[in-house]
């Protein structure tokens, strides 16, 4: 039985005839605190997450969402929209509010004449990979296969076709959105545009998408897979990497890491791929594939659908525990090489990383003001992340995290992609990273969500 809220340090009633009426309106269904399903409902990727909501509201059409956003507004309920669940802060989950979980919205219709395909808002990359491929189609998505395509088509979405086929946000031709006032609205360059602009990149502060509408591209076998340095040869990996991410073509994309290989120890990686003729992209990525003496070269053909699991495992796998700093710079210097090198040197989990993603092509010509997502400069997206498994050690990896950080962050810029924004990163940092579209994106959210329904994120406070 539900008595009572806790909510923003005050405290709410529910009615038992409120969440009963809830309850009969919800097609997915209803979860509480004393149901079955209930532990296992809260649970999402971040295993160092761990909150309790008052209810879960289990969504499975855009009336059920409609619902739910009402009752949460009348009843002033902190709100968290889960989507894939991903988000490294845990945005997706809170204590003592509703949850919206797009878990059940797994509709995926995809139309190879058009090129075009509308996702739920629940369905996770490798869902959408798998229905698109089937027509040898594809739109930019991330580096890992179990994000949701919610939240990172909503922060702006970089991956591997973004130097071909620009950001995911490039690619988003209309979107279904239930706003704060519970109405269901189109957004699209004819619809709603100011709507529409905001959600390409503002992350989830306008409303809650039930489905988006994509464009798809011709996406056969590529080239992936990654080549794996000793750490004495990290540097010049590193160095190498520097001196030749801006001539990369836009079909190809390298990424560096530092991590640990199972069996050998921390490591350097160079993560390759190439989205275009096979033949070609060999040809291309050749010079980097003779760089140095690499333990490993697992660099080859494949399937689009295989490149976009290679990461997944062990990292990104559901459930480890994470804490997770981000930021971008332009120029990869000595002393943030150095300072990672030495990071590396002592890792304090073997899950640990530190990732490198040069974002370059497509993405980065557009105007920063043409969509909410302005991070459109060639420039490397940089995160240390700390994960590990064991709950009672969060204390120290964490503090690994940090203490890496205060050394790297000064060889950084102020900002950070939006959809890597860590729950404790300033506010003047979250301000910067919306860079020259945050007055509009203040306005836009005053109009859709004055009172700040959607905050559960990377949150705009409306003008
Ligand atoms: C291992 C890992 C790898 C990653 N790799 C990449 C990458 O390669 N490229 C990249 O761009 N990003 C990447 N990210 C970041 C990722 O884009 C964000 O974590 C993103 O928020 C995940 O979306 P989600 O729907 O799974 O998460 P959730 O936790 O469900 O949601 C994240 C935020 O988006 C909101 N949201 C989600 N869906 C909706 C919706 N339908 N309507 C309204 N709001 C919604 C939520 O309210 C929340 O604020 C990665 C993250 C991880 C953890």
């Amino acid at each position: 039985m539900l008595e009572s809220l806790t909510l923003d340090g005050g405290q709410a009633r529910l009615s038992e005839d409120a969440v009963a009426g809830l309850r009969a309106r919800l097609l997915g269904g209803l979860v509480l605190a004393s149901d079955s399903d209930y532990d296992a409902a809260c649970k999402v990727w971040n295993g160092n997450v761990d909150r309790r909501p008052a209810l879960i509201a289990r969504c499975a059409e855009a009336a059920d969402v409609q619902h739910a956003v009402t009752f949460a507004r009348e009843h002033s309920l902190l709100l968290s929209v889960r989507g894939g669940g991903h988000s490294a802060p845990g945005y997706g989950v809170n204590d003592g509010g509703m949850v919206i979980d797009l878990t059940p919205m797994k509709q995926i219709s995809v139309d190879p004449q058009s090129r075009t395909a509308r996702v739920g808002g629940g369905v996770l990359w490798r869902e959408f990979d798998a229905a698109a491929q089937v027509h040898g189609l594809a739109t930019t998505g991330g580096t890992v296969s179990n994000t949701g395509v919610g939240g990172l088509t909503l922060g702006g979405g970089i991956g591997w076709l973004m130097g071909k086929h620009g950001a995911t946000v490039d690619n988003l031709i209309s979107a279904e959105v239930v706003t704060a006032d519970g109405a269901l609205v189109t957004a699209s360059a004819a619809h709603n545009p100011d709507l529409f602009w905001a959600l390409r990149g503002g992350g989830g502060n306008f409303g809650v998408v039930t489905s988006f509408e994509f464009r798809l591209h011709p996406v056969g076998q590529v080239v992936g897979g990654m080549l794996l340095y000793p750490l004495d040869q990290a540097g010049g990996m590193l160095r190498f990497y520097r001196d030749h991410a801006a001539s990369l073509p836009d079909e190809a994309e390298v990424y560096a890491a530092l991590l640990t290989a199972p069996e050998i120890g921390p490591v350097g990686a160079l993560l390759m791929g190439y989205n275009g003729p096979v033949e070609e992209g060999l040809r291309v990525l050749a010079p980097w594939r003779n760089h140095g003496t690499p333990i490993a070269d697992l660099v080859r053909p494949m399937s689009y659908s295989e490149r976009q699991t290679l990461l997944d495992e062990p990292n990104a796998v559901h459930g480890l525990h994470r804490y997770w700093r981000s930021a971008f710079t332009e120029v990869l210097s000595d002393g943030l090489i150095d300072a990672s090198l030495e990071a590396a040197g002592r890792f304090s989990s073997p899950l640990n990383a530190l990732l490198f993603f040069y974002m370059h092509g497509a993405g980065t010509r557009v105007p920063a003001t043409e969509t909410a997502f302005s991070a459109r400069a060639a420039q490397y997206d940089i995160d240390a992340i700390g994960c590990w498994s064991e709950p009672s050690e969060s204390a120290s990896h964490i503090a690994w995290v940090r203490g890496v950080w205060d050394r790297m962050e000064p060889h950084l810029q102020g900002r950070v992609y939006v959809n890597h924004i860590a729950v404790d990163d300033q506010p003047e940092k979250v301000r910067a990273s919306f860079g020259d579209n945050y007055v509009r994106l203040r306005k836009v959210k005053a109009a859709y969500d004055p009172g700040n329904l959607f905050r559960m994120n990377s949150n705009i406070p409306p003008a």
